[in-house]
């Protein structure tokens, strides 16, 4: 029972990460096809619901099917540790305490499931449109989510193709879309699926000769959506199943919503008489995060957080994090849980210490020959003379600053960067950077020309 999940995600996570996160779980019970786990704080939570969800929820299934979602909530008052592991180890095992007695796969025979409910994937929990920020990227696909939210399958909206780089909210926004189609009407039925999971479920019917049952469980769905669509191309058979099964649903007047990386007409080794179809209705993209959709995320998570995170960490994060929004998050989650882990506030300090593998990868690449450019142009000489022998001071010294820049600007090290200036010796470079750290320190004017030309190069 739960001791066994709980044993077996042990050993997959290993003593010290259970320790940490997973050791204060407790079962409350199954309540019809939820298994309901207490943590003690909002915090754990949050971060087992995000870290440990999926991986519960498919050892929650191993040992009893029926159960399709695993809840975690706050447990109203923190039990004492000691009766911890009796306690919980008796609930899992007897069923004491259950909503409704678990029936373990190999004792009795299942109970007989709803045809379709195999087909839909458990939402997640935290995908909803009220914890979506919108901003100007997102603003358009939003809002067609919204829309066929409310009134699936409205002309014009049928198929709603959704796509946008990665991490950027497409599953967020199906999620949402399908939680929002369920509160309003919950005898809809919402199958959401990734295109990989398509595949795999047409090829088992395919094995096993119930492609008829596939057919049929599918074409009863009231909305359709398919996750991640590229995952198709090249997947000729069950391209044209897709195809099929589309076109029987739009003819029912169902919706079917698709998310991709790419845009219908972009999806080169998908057949085209399938990416006609998909953009026949309503397409729309997710651009990449703005400074402000970043700031705004991450400030919407940090007021969920158990600890304060100043203004201008978020500031930071937003700064050098620009590739998506996953990563922002897993950024923020990093300081989180680092604060949580040693009871110290989070600093700007300790957000560079914390992250300083993240924020190193997320550095703007400058080269060496931008570098040079800058500079000559900042002072005005020629970019040749960056290589010149010529020792004139005008020239010399920009040359020392383009030099210390590249120091501290790149990975290069310093006999690189010296036969990138003319095939100069590293002692070259290495008086260089000295001596214009010198003469910052004592020329104020100086140290700010320098930083200006620093702060262009780096945005
Ligand atoms: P995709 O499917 O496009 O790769 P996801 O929907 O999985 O991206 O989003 C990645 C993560 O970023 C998720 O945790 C999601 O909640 C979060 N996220 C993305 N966009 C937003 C947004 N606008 N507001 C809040 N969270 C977001
Ligand atoms: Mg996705």
């Amino acid at each position: 029972g739960w001791a066994r999940i709980r044993g077996r995600l042990r050993e997959e996570v290993g003593e010290v990460e259970y320790r940490t996160w997973l050791r204060q779980m407790t079962l409350a019970g199954v309540e019809g096809e939820d298994a309901v786990i207490l943590l003690p704080t909002r915090f754990l939570r949050d971060w087992v619901n995000s870290h440990y969800g999926d991986r519960l929820r498919v050892l929650w299934q191993a040992e009893y099917p029926e159960v399709r979602r695993v809840e975690i909530r706050v447990s109203a008052t923190p039990p004492p540790e000691a009766v911890l592991a009796g306690a919980e180890e008796r609930a899992g095992v007897d069923g004491r305490g259950l909503a409704e007695p678990l029936a373990p796969r190999a004792a009795e025979p299942r109970m007989a499931p709803e045809p379709r409910s195999d087909w839909v994937v458990p939402l997640e929990a935290r995908f909803t449109f009220d914890t979506f920020v919108v901003g100007k990227p997102n603003e358009f696909a939003h809002a067609c989510a919204r829309r066929v939210s409310e009134k699936p399958a409205s002309p014009g909206f049928n198929p709603l193709f959704l796509y946008g780089g990665v991490g950027l909210g497409k599953t967020h926004l199906m999620h949402a879309t399908a939680w929002a189609i369920r509160a309003h009407d919950p005898q809809r039925t919402v199958a959401y699926m990734s295109a990989e999971k398509f595949m795999y479920r047409f090829i088992a019917a395919l094995r096993s000769q119930n492609t008829m049952e596939f057919k049929e469980t599918l074409r009863a769905v009231d909305v359709l959506m398919i996750d991640d669509l590229q995952f198709l191309i090249g997947k000729d058979n069950t391209q044209e199943e897709f195809f099929h099964t589309f076109n029987a649903l739009v003819d029912q007047g169902k919706q079917i919503i698709v998310s991709s990386d790419k845009s219908p007409s972009d999806l080169a080794g998908i057949e085209d008489r399938l990416r006609t179809r998909l953009g026949c209705g309503m397409v729309a993209d997710i651009h990449a995060t703005t400074y402000e959709l970043r700031l705004s995320i991450l400030q919407a998570k940090a007021a969920t957080a158990q600890v304060v995170v100043p203004p201008k960490v978020l500031e930071l994060l937003a700064n050098k994090i620009t590739t998506n929004v996953r990563e922002l998050e897993g950024a923020l989650n990093r300081l989180v849980a680092h604060a949580n882990l040693f009871g110290r506030p989070i600093t700007i300090d300790s957000a560079h210490e914390v992250l300083h593998d993240v924020l190193r990868a997320h550095e703007k690449r400058v080269s060496i020959e931008e570098i040079q450019k800058k500079v000559a142009e900042h002072y005005n000489i020629r970019l040749t003379d960056m290589s010149s022998a010529r020792r004139a001071r005008n020239v010399a010294r920009p040359r020392q600053v383009a030099m210390y820049l590249a120091k501290q600007l790149t990975q290069r090290s310093l006999p690189e960067i010296g036969r990138r200036f003319g095939n100069r010796d590293h002692t070259t470079v290495m008086h260089a950077v000295s001596r214009i750290a010198e003469l910052m320190e004592a020329d104020a004017g100086f140290a700010e020309d320098v930083a200006l030309l620093r702060k262009m190069l780096e945005t």
